[in-house]
C-alpha cells in the first residue's frame, strides 16, 4: 500500500466513524453544483429541487429555493456569479425541497408564485407520501411570514422586458394545484419545477392539489401553448429537450388510460400497481414501484369521485 493510499484509508476510516463524537459535531459541508446553460443563467444543484439563477440587468432572480438550510449557501454561490443583488425569487410550487430556503433571503425580495401555491406555502400541509419530513410545523409561520409569497398569479405573469423577460404560465393541475412554468423567452430556456421531475412516475401530492387524471393534459397544454423552448430545467434531474416534456405528457395519459382500465377490471390498488411496468416506448425512464402505488391510489380515488 502506497502512502497515499493509507492517508485515504485513514480518512476514509475517520469518515466512517472511528471518531463518533468528532463526526457527530461536524456540520455537513453544503455544497451547491453549479451548471452553466447561458452567460445569465446558472441551475444551482444539491439541497432538494434544482435551483435555477436568472442574472437580469438590474438584478438576480432565483427560481426555487432547496430545503432548510440551504437559503444561505445559494445567497453564496449567487455572489459567486455575479456582484448584482438578489431581487425575485420565484417558487414553482409549495413543496418543502424548492420553497423552504426562501426564509434566508432578505425580507426586501419580492417572492412570487402562482395564486394555488401561495395558499398551500399559508399552510404547508404534509406531502402525499412524504409525511414523515413534511409534517412539522411551518417554516414559514416560524420566520415570522418571512418569505411567503408577495405578489401571485392566477394563469400568466410577465417579469422584466427585453432581454430580462420572465414569462410564467399555469395550465392546471399535476404535481400540486399550483405548478408553475417559469420561460425565460430571451435564453429559450423553462424551468419546469416537478411537474416534469425526471423521467419516471411523477408525485402525485393529492393533499396539495396534486392530480393524476389531469397531469397528461396540464403538460399537454404547457408543451402546445409555449413557444420557443429548446431546453427544460427539471425539478430534480438533468436538463431536457422541448420533446421530452411532451413525451413525459404522453407518459401520464398512458399511465392514466391503464390505471382506468384495472380499475374497470376490478383490481385492488396492490394488485394493479405490482403488474405495472413502464411501457418499452419510454426509453430511459427509472421505475419507482412506491410512487406506482400511491399514483394508482391517487387516480382511483379521483375516479371513484
Ligand atoms: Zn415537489
Amino acid at each position: 500500500m502506497c502512502a497515499m493510499k493509507r492517508i485515504v484509508t485513514l480518512a476514509l476510516l475517520l469518515a466512517a466513524g472511528a471518531f463518533p463524537a468528532l463526526r457527530a459535531q461536524a456540520p455537513q459541508p453544503k455544497v451547491v453544483d453549479v451548471d452553466k446553460l447561458a452567460d445569465n443563467l446558472f441551475v444551482l444543484k444539491g439541497g432538494g429541487g434544482n435551483t435555477a439563477v436568472f442574472v437580469a440587468a438590474d438584478g438576480v432572480v432565483v427560481v426555487d429555493t432547496k430545503i432548510p438550510g440551504w437559503g444561505q449557501p445559494i445567497i453564496d454561490k449567487v455572489k459567486e456569479l455575479t456582484p448584482k443583488p438578489i431581487t425575485t425569487i420565484i417558487n414553482t410550487h409549495t413543496h418543502y425541497d424548492h420553497v423552504s430556503g426562501n426564509v434566508e433571503f432578505p425580507a426586501t425580495v419580492d417572492v412570487v408564485v402562482q395564486e394555488n401555491t401561495k395558499a398551500n406555502m399559508q399552510r404547508m400541509g404534509p406531502v402525499l407520501g412524504r409525511e414523515s419530513v413534511t409534517s412539522g410545523p411551518n417554516i414559514f409561520t416560524e420566520h415570522g411570514g418571512r418569505g411567503l409569497p408577495k405578489r401571485s398569479f392566477k394563469d400568466r405573469m410577465t417579469l422584466g422586458k427585453g432581454a430580462d423577460e420572465i414569462d410564467l404560465y399555469y395550465f392546471g393541475r399535476g404535481h400540486t394545484n399550483g405548478d408553475a412554468f417559469v420561460v425565460f423567452p430571451a435564453l429559450k430556456i423553462m424551468h419546469a419545477g416537478d411537474i416534469f421531475a425526471r423521467k419516471g412516475p411523477p408525485l402525485l401530492d393529492a393533499n396539495n392539489g396534486g392530480s393524476g387524471v389531469a397531469i397528461g393534459d396540464t403538460l399537454a397544454r404547457a408543451h402546445a401553448a409555449i413557444k420557443g423552448v429548446d431546453r427544460i430545467i427539471t425539478g430534480h434531474s438533468d436538463v431536457m429537450t422541448w420533446a421530452d416534456l411532451d413525451e413525459y405528457s404522453r407518459f401520464n395519459k398512458d399511465f392514466l388510460a391503464w390505471t382506468r382500465n384495472q380499475l374497470k377490471a376490478g383490481k385492488t390498488v396492490d394488485a394493479a400497481a405490482t403488474s405495472y411496468a413502464i411501457p418499452p416506448a419510454y426509453k430511459g425512464y427509472t421505475p419507482n414501484a412506491d410512487q406506482t402505488k400511491s399514483n394508482v391510489g391517487v387516480i382511483y380515488d379521483e375516479l371513484k369521485k
